[in-house]
């Protein structure tokens, strides 16, 4: 077994997001107070500090999560043209032609560019102006306030804080309890009713390496928050996904598990945080005594926004020198090329669980899994897995 630094497994705190508080001084013109500091809820290294729907529909958090970025060409596929202009090139609707406009059911309206949720419509209110009025977003963070001083004039722009989404302006005429109007574009929202919120319970996948995926994936399996764990090959060619193959090194894939977890529950620094305290990412194309590059530490991302998160991850590590002089080897390697995650044969699966008596189980793979007790109590599901 490899010897990882005591600093890192014992509950260390890594600063990854760092919450910058900043001073909003422009008002809207003719607004009265409004001294009341915002926060920009978005970092450098990829993620933004928000809050979230669990999976039973409750709001959940702060989390970091992914930030969503990219192309002028992705969002135009994703987006409406009506859309695009307004949340990619900061466009307004016609007033009193929003969709959004008179609905008076009760649930949450998130942002169309990326599904964050952004209002309540316990929030919101008849401001007679012709745009969907809110007197505060549904979680602070959520929503990012900036200076806005188009057309002669001085405003308070308001952005999605996941995917810098144009959604509108805030002014400080709203009623009580906040004095603030959250002035909105329909376009930029979709409407959730109250009884289906828990369908905006996120779920994401992340595939990881480190050795022997026995071990990994019994890792894994502790932690609340991830729903599933499953032993498979990633990095190869499908054709050559097959153990008997990949064991001999020459096939490009690793051993590797893809886990499928609630962001609200657990987050992908959070996860990191586990992986690299059970393997060694400092051994190249090696764990212990398992020796060839199927064996490799590596992260497969699927997105940008993945990869810059685990990027800084690993900075953050090296910074820090927890592993005291190691270099981190760990690969980042994109999850669509060349052939995606490919399911292992079933009887890897849950293999530690359903083999406990076996050898290698009981002197690698079961001190990695006490180890996860012991140094990540706070993080495990209720009822431990054998
Ligand atoms: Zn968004």
């Amino acid at each position: 077994m490899s010897v990882i630094p005591r600093v890192l497994i014992g509950g260390l705190v890594l600063p990854f997001v760092v919450v910058v508080p900043i001073a909003l001084a422009m008002m809207a013109p003719g607004s009265g107070v409004g001294s009341e500091d915002s926060v920009d809820s978005t970092a450098s290294d990829g993620t933004a500090r928000v809050s979230v729907f669990n999976t039973d529909g409750e709001l959940v958090g702060p989390v970091d999560m992914p930030r969503l970025e990219l192309t002028e060409d992705e969002w135009r596929e994703r987006l409406t043209d009506e859309q695009f202009r307004i949340l990619r090139t900061d466009g307004t609707e016609a007033a009193f032609c929003g969709t959004l406009l008179d609905n008076k059911k009760a649930g949450v309206y998130s942002c169309a560019g990326c599904g964050l949720p952004l209002f309540s419509s316990e929030a919101k209110f008849t401001s007679g102006t012709g745009w969907p009025s809110f007197f505060r977003p549904i979680a602070e963070g959520n929503v990012t306030e900036k200076a806005d001083i188009s057309f002669g004039m001085v405003r308070t722009e308001i952005e999605c804080a996941r995917c810098d989404g144009h959604l509108g302006h805030v002014f400080e005429d709203g009623p009580a309890p906040t004095g603030r109007r959250h002035c909105l574009n329909s376009e930029s929202l979709v409407f959730t009713e109250k009884s289906d919120l828990a369908s905006l319970g996120e779920v994401r996948q992340v595939v990881l390496a480190g050795g022997c995926f026995w071990c990994v994936e019994a890792v894994f399996e502790e932690l609340a928050g991830v729903v599933e764990v499953v032993s498979g090959y990633a990095g190869g060619e499908p054709s050559d996904a097959d153990y008997q193959k990949v064991i001999t090194g020459m096939t490009g894939h690793a051993e590797a598990v893809r886990i499928t977890y609630r962001p609200g529950v657990i987050t992908l620094p959070e996860l990191l945080r586990v992986h690299f305290a059970t393997h060694d990412p400092t051994t190249l194309n090696r764990q212990g005594a398992d020796v060839g590059p199927q064996y490799r530490s590596a992260v497969f991302y699927s997105d940008r926004a993945e990869k810059a998160v685990v990027e800084a991850f690993i900075a953050e590590l090296t910074e820090l020198d927890v592993f005291e002089g190691r270099r981190i080897v760990t690969t980042l390697e994109p999850l669509n090329g060349p052939g995606g995650f490919h399911l292992a044969e079933a009887y890897h699966q849950d293999y530690v669980c359903n083999n406990p008596m076996n050898g290698y189980v009981r002197a690698v793979a079961m001190p990695k899994v006490e180890k996860v007790r012991e140094e990540f109590a706070d993080k495990l599901k209720e009822q431990p897995q054998p």
